[in-house]
This record gives structure tokens, sequence and C-alpha cells, in this order.
């Protein structure tokens, strides 16, 4: 019996966070054969390691080292304070390879600077020390407590294509390297700490799985090992109605659907990385969410089907940062292959596209990207489209910035008359007005687009119909 546990940023955060999830893990593994961890880069809030590596590298490449400077004594200050508290034996060679790693950091930030480039590759590189240093702390404190754990760099396990920033696992390479490096540890009952986020392409070269992307890494994990569970530990009682920084009273959810949980964390609920599903569901590998500070809470447990579909909506998620693309004209419907030939352009900019909606009279399609690719998304529309705008087919491309994607999520919704109709409402009484919609076939979500700064009011009102 093989349990896959996560911990994230808030519960590796500090010594304290540490303690706890080190007692988590001892307790929890007492009822299962096998055990292996997964955690994030130290994150308490609002200081997350992550972001320093990164923000310090960013303002390396544009000439700025004193951030770069300030981001590093600040990272060695959080690392430095928490194996001073932690650590008795192990203090002086967990501190020595921490440093390495910083100072690692400071010559890569000094070289971006010289270049004045920072390469996809680059980034991974330093974004993915965060993990590296965090795992070797929380590996030394459990053998100081006498439990046997050794950190490992998911380097040595996680095969990924070249895909910088946003890789993408080879699993059979994975199992291959995984069960050899990993099943000889579990057989001498031995803990792997393994660093989350990170992975390696064939030439050993590190990439990074995506923003948030631990969790992705524990799925990716489960499915090689065969687990029987997975468990990500955060810092909130589950996947909750909506995100308790924007709703108070935002509740906890304890049953969900893969395809609830997914449409969630595609359309922007950071408490789960949208791609850990799919090993999970293709495995029947059930899949938990508990709070490390609330260990007693039973959290969100997602399941291949929900049996009770009762109730309608079940949660409401925001992203924001959004740019609306609008494609129209009144010549379009002879233009064969508009569609294709739009999204085609779109692709070649590299940009993800999170909701589409074509009115056919009004002879429009419209989508999102992230605002700060709305400008090579428009130019590289322009080019697609240069004789249809000139033949006048076409009469404009245009960005409207700014905008928020708001979805409303649960399988009862489907064979429910009347829920959007709901939404709606609740949406203008609160004068806030939808720009689009777009509703997925499986009547599992709607999404709307409202302009960003009423975003808030958008979720909250919605909020109150759960
Ligand atoms: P971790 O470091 O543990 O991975 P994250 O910050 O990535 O933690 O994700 C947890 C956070 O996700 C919560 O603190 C909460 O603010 C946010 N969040 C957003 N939407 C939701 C939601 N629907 N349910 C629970 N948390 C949510
Ligand atoms: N530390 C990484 C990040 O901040 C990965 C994670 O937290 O899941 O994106
Ligand atoms: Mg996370």
């Amino acid at each position: 019996m093989t349990l896959v546990m996560k911990f994230g940023g808030t519960s590796v955060g500090s010594a304290q966070a540490m303690r706890e999830t080190a007692v988590l893990i001892t307790n929890t593994l007492k009822s299962w054969s096998n055990g292996i961890v997964i955690a994030s880069a130290m994150g308490s809030k609002p200081v997350k390691v992550t972001d320093l590596l990164l923000n310090g590298a960013y303002a390396a490449a544009k000439g700025d080292l004193e951030t770069a400077r300030t981001n590093a004594a600040l990272i060695r200050e959080i690392h430095q304070a928490t194996i001073n508290e932690l650590l008795t034996n192990e203090q002086d060679a967990i501190r020595e390879e921490n440093n390495t790693f910083i100072d690692h950091f400071e010559s890569l930030c000094q070289a971006v600077a010289v270049l004045g480039e920072l390469s996809p590759r680059a980034l991974d590189t330093i974004g993915g020390m965060g993990e590296r240093m965090s795992v070797r702390i929380l590996a030394a404190y459990m053998r100081e407590q006498g439990v046997p754990a050794e950190a490992i760099d998911a380097t040595e396990l996680i095969l990924t294509d070249s895909r910088f920033q946003d890789a993408s696992p080879d699993f059979a390479g994975t199992k291959e390297q995984t069960e050899a490096r990993i099943r000889p540890l579990l057989d001498q009952n031995i803990i792997p700490i393994v660093t989350g986020f990170i992975g390696a392409d064939a030439n050993g070269v590190q990439t990074t799985l995506g923003r948030g992307g631990s969790d992705f890494s524990a799925a990716i994990l489960g499915q090689v090992l065969g687990a029987e569970e997975v468990w990500i530990w955060t810092d909130v009682d589950g996947v909750m109605t909506t995100d308790p920084r924007i709703v108070d009273n935002a509740r906890s959810i304890p049953e969900l659907s893969f395809r609830e949980v997914s449409e969630l964390a595609y359309y922007g609920a950071r408490v789960l990385h949208p791609k850990t599903m799919r090993p999970c569901v293709e495995n029947n590998i059930p899949l938990r969410i508990k709070n490390t500070f609330n260990p007693e809470h039973p959290g969100t447990v997602i399941v291949p089907k929900r049996t009770n579909q009762n109730g309608g909506i079940k949660a409401v998620t925001s992203i924001k940062d959004l740019s609306l693309i609008t494609v129209e004209g009144k010549g379009m419907l002879g233009i064969p292959g508009i569609a294709a030939r739009t999204f085609g352009a779109v692709a070649t900019t590299g940009q993800s596209v999170l909701l589409i909606s074509q009115a056919s009279s009004e002879q429009s399609i419209c989508f999102t990207t992230p605002s700060s690719a709305s400008k090579i998304v428009v130019d590289a529309l322009n080019s697609e489209f240069t004789k249809e705008l000139a033949r006048r087919d076409i009469d404009s491309i245009q960005a409207h910035n700014g905008v928020s994607i708001i979805t409303v999520v649960g399988a009862g919704m489907r064979g429910l008359p009347g829920v959007a109709g709901k939404v709606f409402t609740a949406l203008g009484d609160s004068g806030v007005n939808i720009i689009a919609i777009a509703q997925g076939s499986s009547e599992c979500s709607i999404s709307v687009v409202v302009e960003e700064q009423e975003s808030v009011t958008a979720v909250q009102s919605i909020h109150a119909l759960i």
C-alpha cells in the first residue's frame, strides 16, 4: 500500500510548519507500508521563495542586480532561520548545502545581467532551487527526529521533454528512473522527500512543470509507483466553494468528481494544479486535499464520479489579467476555415486560449488570452487575415484588455433547468455587465467574461447562490 503526499509552500514555510509537517508524515505513514513525500519551496505568505528566485532573475535580466541581491539575502535569511531553529547535528552541513544553492543563484543572476538575456532554461534552473533547498531541510529534520528520510532531487526521477517552464513528463522513462532510485529506499523503510515542481530532460538539464506544478509532481509519482492514494496537504480545508481570500464564508466541499475539480483548477482555483487530475483519473487513484494546519478536518476527496449529483452549483472561480480578442466582420460567413485559421494563428504565438465564444448572427469569434499576450496575438491575426481585412470581409480584430473569467462549476447543473438564469440574474442584480458567455458541452461549467474590476463582486454575488 503506497501513499504519495505532497506538502505545499506554506506547509514547509517556516520551522514551525516543517515541525507540523514532519509529525503529519510520521503519523500518517504508520498506516501505510510505503510513503513518498513531495515538497514545494518554502512559501510563507506573502513571501514565496520561488517568486523571490524568479523575480530576482527577471530583475537581473533588466540590469537590476540590486533586487537580485536583496532577494538572495532574503532567501538566505528565510532558510538560515529555519535551519538554525530546526537542526542540531546536521545544521552546519545543511546550511552549507543551502548556501551553495544561494551562491549559485547569485552568480547566475550576475551572468544573466551581463548577458542581458534570460532564457526559459535558465529560469528553470533558477526557479527550481527553492524545492532543492526545502527538501534538504525537511529530510534532515526528519532524520534528527529518528525517522529515516532522504532528500531527492526530482531531476533524478521525473524525465520530461525540453519545454522549459512547462515541461511534460515521459511516464515510461520516469517509471524506470523512479523504480530504480526510490524502490531501494522504500525497501529499507527510508522515506524519500522529493522536490516538487522540477524534472530533467533527456540531457539531464533541469526543467519545471509550470507554476504550482508540485501537485502535478505528486500525481506523476503516484502513477509511476502505482500508489493507492495521492494526498495534497495545503493551507485550507480542501477545495472550497470559492477562493477564501475573496469570500470570507467560503466552505470546504467534502466530495468532488475529477471532472468538476478539473474545471475548477483549469479556471483558476489555485488549490490544485490543473494537470494533477489526469494521472489520477487514468489510474483510478483517489486524490485528497487536506489542511496541514487543521489535519483533523476531512478536507476534500476527489472521486471518479460523484454519486450524489444534486444541488446545482458547487463552486465559483475567477481568473484575472486576461484579454478578450474579437474577430468580427459581416463577410466572415463566406470565409472557409475561419475558426481554424484564427486559432492556428494564435497557436503560432504559443499562447493558450481559455475560453471561446462564437456568435453566428453577429459573425464574430471571441476568445481570451493572457493580457500580456494580447498584442502578439492581435498582430498574428492581422497578418493571417491581411487579405480579408483589406476586402472588409473582416471588419476588425480587437483586444479588450483587463477582463476576468468567472466560472461556475457543478456536475449537478446538468439537467437542472434555470441554473444559468440564476447566475445571470445574480450578476445583473449586482450591476455586473456580462461581456461574453461560454458553456462547456459537459454542462459541468458555465463561464462568463466580465470587466476585471467587477470580478470580486461577480464571484461574491454568485457565491451567495451556493
Ligand atoms: P500550496 O503552496 O499548498 O500549493 P497554493 O497557494 O498553491 O498552496 O494553493 C492554496 C490556495 O489556493 C489557498 O490558500 C487559497 O487561497 C487558494 N484557492 C483558490 N481557490 C480556491 C478554492 N476554490 N478552494 C480552496 N483554495 C483556493
Ligand atoms: N514552488 C513552485 C511554485 O511556486 C511549485 C509549487 O508551489 O507547486 O510555483
Ligand atoms: Mg500550489
